[in-house]
């Protein structure tokens, strides 16, 4: 199938138009025109190499939604004309305990990236800043047709990942959540741990995005400028997810987490923490961490987006402004995620 997007073709080199070929649709795959794709700062890090060697010409694009084209012989899950999303993967190895407990993020064999990887038939694989897709049916969700779909694109990478800690360690009524930078993930962490019933606080470097983190729901909103502020938070916390991929000084916020709380590191980091025994085990305190979900749990994250109206705050642009873009990401200037319109590529 023809189709047109955004390439990089090394790591010093900016996104440029670019045709190619995807797959012929297979007997359970679906295709779908893209409607809309987010700019993930994962995909800045891999374009620019910084997670190590990538695989070039690459299509980035891991958080798509759309809509149905075509479907396969043998395809039960999706009709022409439905609302369809694709996140991080697109295969896994269907086999391990880890995918038949729907944890394909975790798979054994390793899940089959979006971009950035080979797929199953050995081709190099092309994400979403384009105006296609080709997928298997079984890596791909219904989307709700009560939101607003520019902002459900970025529920597919940015809103999973917050929603799975946020259930996987009890967020509830009751719970105090700390949500570490407000960009792309962390304001999807503000709006779920709301809606889950916790009191929010912020911990930014930004101070001008106070009102904002206010408004989408957040409680408290705390500047980090000067670390000394977060003395005035200690031991008050169930969680903290951790969103910001800056070398932090981490111990300053294990303090922050009550006995048995937990600090889960889903932005990575460039270089390995350092953390002080005697803050854990004074408080039982854990230091964890959270990636992606998967296909089940990203099916239960949109249900209750629809549920609750959530979806994310987005810029849309066309796909010319997409290196200016990946600029102001990087600089913490975006509000609060990027999200290019399918029909400019
Ligand atoms: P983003 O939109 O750029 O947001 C990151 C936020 O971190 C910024 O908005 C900023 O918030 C804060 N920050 C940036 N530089 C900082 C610094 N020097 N000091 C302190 N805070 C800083 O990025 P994103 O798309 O949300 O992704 C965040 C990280 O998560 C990336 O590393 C990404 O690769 C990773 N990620 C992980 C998973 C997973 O499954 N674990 C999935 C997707 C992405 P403030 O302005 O509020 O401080
Ligand atoms: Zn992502
Ligand atoms: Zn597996």
């Amino acid at each position: 199938m023809q189709s047109r997007g955004l390439a990089v073709h090394g790591a010093n080199s900016p996104l440029v138009p670019f045709e190619f070929e995807r797959r012929e649709l297979g007997a359970n795959d679906v295709s779908f025109d893209i409607a809309f794709a987010g700019i993930c700062h994962s995909d800045i890090h891999q374009a620019r190499e910084e997670w190590g060697p990538a695989l070039f010409p690459m299509v980035p694009g891991h958080e798509i939604v759309g809509h149905v084209s075509a479907t396969g012989s043998k395809v039960t899950k999706f009709a022409v004309g439905q609302r369809i999303g694709v996140g991080v993967f697109i295969d896994s190895c269907r086999t391990c305990d880890k995918c038949l407990a729907g944890l394909q993020q975790y798979c054994d064999n390793g899940m089959t990236p979006t971009y950035n990887a080979l797929d199953s038939e050995g081709n190099v694989a092309m994400g979403g800043y384009s105006n296609t897709f080709v997928v298997n049916e079984d890596y791909a969700v219904h989307v709700p047709e009560n939101l607003s779909l520019p902002g459900v694109a970025p529920l597919l990478c940015a809103g999973i990942t917050l929603y799975s800690p946020l259930k996987h360690w009890g967020a509830t009524s009751g719970s105090h959540v700390g949500v570490m930078g407000l960009g792309g993930l962390g304001h999807m962490g503000v709006k779920f741990a709301k809606a889950l019933g916790a009191t929010v606080t912020v911990f930014s470097h930004s101070p001008g995005k106070k009102a904002d983190a206010l408004l989408m729901g957040a409680d408290h909103f705390v500047s980090t400028a000067d670390p000394k502020e977060l003395k005035n938070y200690e031991s008050q916390f169930d969680l903290i997810l951790n969103t910001v991929s800056a070398n932090l000084e981490m111990n300053l916020y294990v303090k922050l987490l009550k006995v048995d709380g937990t600090l889960v590191a889903i932005g990575l980091p460039s270089k390995p923490y350092s953390i002080n025994v005697g803050t854990l085990l004074t408080a039982r305190r854990s230091v964890a961490g959270s990636q992606i979900g998967g296909i089940p749990e990203t099916q239960e994250m949109l249900d209750f987006c629809g549920k609750h109206n959530i979806v994310s705050d987005v810029e849309v642009i066309s796909a010319d402004y997409a290196n200016t873009a990946y600029d102001r990401t990087v600089a913490s200037d975006v509000k609060y995620r990027f999200v290019i319109d399918g029909k400019t590529f």
